[in-house]
């Protein structure tokens, strides 16, 4: 199970859930959707044309904030991540990254 945020991604016509996975770092949050695995790096700014284009698949670096997206501290965020960022006031709800395709 894991947490996903009231916006919706914009590339799925409002239809793709954005979850948020905690990064490798154990602190930095990313939304990705489970519709078509676009990433975003912020909250703040989840438009089209501001995902994460260039990632770096090798060592699977978030290039706007440096940060790996893997590692043993990196998995779905808890509510306790949500937290700490200061953003669990934009959890929409929790559900199964597979079970919610459609
Ligand atoms: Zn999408």
């Amino acid at each position: 199970m894991a947490f996903y945020i009231k916006k919706n991604c914009p590339y799925c016509d409002d239809e793709g859930n954005l979850f948020v996975w905690r990064c490798g770092d154990g602190k930095s949050l990313a939304f990705s959707c489970d519709e078509c695995s676009a990433l975003w790096a912020s909250i703040e700014n989840i438009e089209i044309g501001s995902e994460l284009k260039e990632v770096d698949l090798i060592n699977n670096f978030m290039p706007s904030v440096n940060v790996p997206i893997y590692g043993p501290s990196a998995g779905w965020a808890t509510m306790q991540d949500m937290i700490n960022q200061g953003i669990s006031d934009e959890v929409a709800g929790e559900g199964d990254w597979v079970e919610t395709r459609k």
